[in-house]
């Protein structure tokens, strides 16, 4: 199985890595590989550029085997849209099972992405629970839940998508915004991101207001 979990990482932060870990964990694959958005299609421009983005991931995971980076979106110009990564990974992959991580507020706000109604037919959804959001009830999405939703991630292995499932996260209630705005003001961000983060993040002064 091919486990990713797309971001902004704008910074990454330990909101990510450790429901990251526990994924791969849950899902008893060997890694799960952070994919960094060059262009998010659904919100403002990040303040850090790609490569400083794709930076901090890096000091992030120097030392997580089970975590590796996947570059792909950001080598490609244009809005980063998940559904033309994905066939990316199906075509690169075959019917090897491909699974998408992405929080609860992310899936919850999924018919706003580009082509989402040809996700389920790419991967299977491995919904990440985060303080502050539900599953919806209501809509499509919801409907899918009912149909799709399994419990044990043997299923996964089965077939090539479709499937959701929930892994139980440790609830972290951090945000990039909140680091940011942190960084901005001239206070501390500290254990909210691994010290490695945060030292090149202060060494070369990103993020400051
Ligand atoms: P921002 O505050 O800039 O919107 P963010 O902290 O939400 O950023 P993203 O890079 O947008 O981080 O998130 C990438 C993925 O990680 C999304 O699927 C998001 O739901 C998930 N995620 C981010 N933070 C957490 C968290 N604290 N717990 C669980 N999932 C998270």
């Amino acid at each position: 199985m091919f486990c990713i979990l797309g971001g902004t990482f704008d910074p990454v932060h330990f909101g990510h890595l450790r429901p990251a870990l526990e994924v791969q964990q849950a899902l008893g694959i060997e890694r799960v590989h952070l994919l960094p958005c060059r262009v998010p299609p659904h919100r403002g421009a990040p303040v850090a550029s790609p490569e400083q983005r794709l930076a901090l991931l890096r000091v992030a995971v120097a030392d997580e085997a089970a975590l590796a980076i996947d570059e792909r979106e950001l080598q490609r110009e244009g809005p980063s849209y998940m559904v033309d990564t994905l066939e990316g990974l199906r075509r690169e992959r075959g019917e090897q099972p491909l699974c998408l991580a992405l929080g609860m507020d992310a899936f919850a706000g999924l018919e706003s992405w580009h082509r989402w109604q040809d996700i389920p037919d790419l991967c299977h959804l491995v919904i990440m629970q985060r303080p502050g959001s539900a599953w919806p009830r209501q809509g499509v999405i919801a409907g899918w839940v009912e149909q799709r939703r399994v419990d044990e991630p043997q299923v996964l292995r089965s077939r090539p998508a479709g499937c959701i499932i929930a892994v139980p996260v440790t609830q972290l209630a951090v945000s990039s915004t909140q680091i940011r705005a942190l960084l901005a003001a001239g206070r501390s961000p500290r254990y909210l991101l691994p010290d490695a983060v945060l030292d090149r993040i202060r060494q070369e002064n990103w993020y400051a207001s």
